[in-house]
């Protein structure tokens, strides 16, 4: 008998593309040497966090507080959950306040605790195809059941695909806008009409719908600031990091912000606090939490990643292949010039290009590639992607 579960057996089995890929990049790197090797398979920015965050570090080193590494609250620390509520607040025509905010070990953690909170055995989850892989799992390790609704040809949501995938089992929907793995970002009318429909279909089956809104790259915006979800949804939970905006995904600091408008809302953040307690995260990191009270306004250069996104794009498209032009984030979802995405893959390894399937985001026949890499790297890999097109008659 296996040591471990069947469940989680199957899940390392199956479920593991850009962990796989990210192993074969090794092992080639590995043989032929790192600068030989184009490498965009991981969402782990290569950039480094913003100069304030040095300087803030070294001010709490240098001014350390009696108590500041034991442990606080549950929900965090009033002045950190009170900067987080303020920026928030600016941005929407809610009252945020501290009292709405729990501080959380990234996005991943602040979805597991409000889907903890939120569920009961069975409820269904709606995920819009493509996803972020985690959903599935976090879903089902709040004993939730996952239900896939397609986005429409652009990577929008398709409303009326997601009102009839609605059920009397339906407890929430996520979304995430920037998107990972498309780019796409949901305008604020699409946001709205959501936040309509979902009011009628509350109604309807007398039961919340919530909108679990997953946003860690929304300061990652190219075009315009990224509608905020409060203003267009009533019953609306943001979960969110600082892993991209300020590159800090290794020490896992992120938070959940509950919508003042939302039925109950003290209640529910009262259920997040005890899931934070009881699913041991216990409480975000305290040295991070100080850090980033002072650090809401600051993110990392976003024209950095607009430039990478242009010269990939650019290039790309001119070499023929096809995409939706994305908005923010730091990925680009081609469509697969074969049918079968693998083959494809397998071309462009050839090449010492390393992709992601879009199979392990619920969209085949697609590619990820995540552009936050270094800008010398997206140079070399130019002419690869040149001779990729070539054999592949493109064009
Ligand atoms: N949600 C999306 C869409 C992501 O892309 C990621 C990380 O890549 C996460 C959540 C998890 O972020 P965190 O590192 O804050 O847990």
């Amino acid at each position: 008998m296996s040591i471990i579960a069947t469940k989680v057996k199957d899940s390392i089995e199956n479920a593991s593309w850009i962990r796989r890929m990210f192993e074969e990049g090794a092992a080639l790197r590995q043989q032929y040497g790192d600068d030989k090797v184009f490498d965009f398979t991981l969402g782990n920015p290569t950039m480094e966090p913003p100069a304030e965050l040095k300087l803030e570090l070294k001010r709490l080193a240098e001014s350390p507080v009696p108590g500041m590494h034991r442990y606080m609250n549950n929900a965090g620390y009033d002045e950190t959950r009170a900067a987080v509520a303020e920026v928030i607040a600016e941005n929407c025509n809610q009252p945020v306040a501290a009292s709405h905010i729990v501080m959380t070990c990234g996005a991943g953690a602040a979805m597991n605790v409000t889907l903890k909170a939120i569920l009961n055995a069975g409820d269904e989850v709606i995920i819009l195809a493509p996803y972020f892989v985690e959903y599935k799992f976090y879903i089902d390790n709040q004993g939730g059941v996952p239900v896939i609704v397609q986005t429409d040809e652009k990577f929008q949501p398709d409303l009326n695909a997601i009102e009839k995938a609605i059920s009397l089992r339906t407890r929430a929907i996520v979304i995430n806008s920037p998107n990972n793995p498309t780019g796409v970002i949901y305008p604020k009318t699409a946001l709205m009409a959501l936040g309509k429909m979902l009011k009628r279909k509350e109604a309807e089956f007398g039961r919340p719908l919530t909108v679990i809104s997953d946003e860690p790259y929304a300061r990652i915006s190219f075009e315009e600031p990224v509608a905020n979800i409060f203003d267009c949804v009533e019953n609306s939970i943001i979960v969110t990091s600082h892993s991209k905006d300020l590159a800090l995904p290794g020490e896992r600091i992120g938070y959940l912000a509950a919508n003042p408008a939302m039925g109950q809302v003290e209640l529910f953040i009262q259920g997040a606090v005890f899931c934070n307690r009881v699913l041991g995260f216990v409480n975000a990191p305290a040295l991070m939490q100080r850090l980033i009270t002072k650090l809401q306004h600051c993110s990392v250069d976003v024209g950095e990643y607009r430039k990478k996104r242009d010269r990939l794009y650019t290039h790309l498209t001119g070499l023929g292949f096809s995409m939706v032009k994305p908005g923010g984030g730091f990925f680009l979802f081609p469509k697969s010039p074969l049918a079968d995405e693998m083959e494809f893959i397998r071309i462009a390894q050839k090449y010492m290009i390393l992709l992601v399937p879009g199979s392990g985001f619920g969209a085949p026949g697609f590619f990820r590639i995540a552009y936050c890499v270094s800008d010398d790297m997206i140079e070399r890999s130019l002419g690869a992607w040149d001779k990729l097109a070539n054999e592949l008659g493109l064009k």
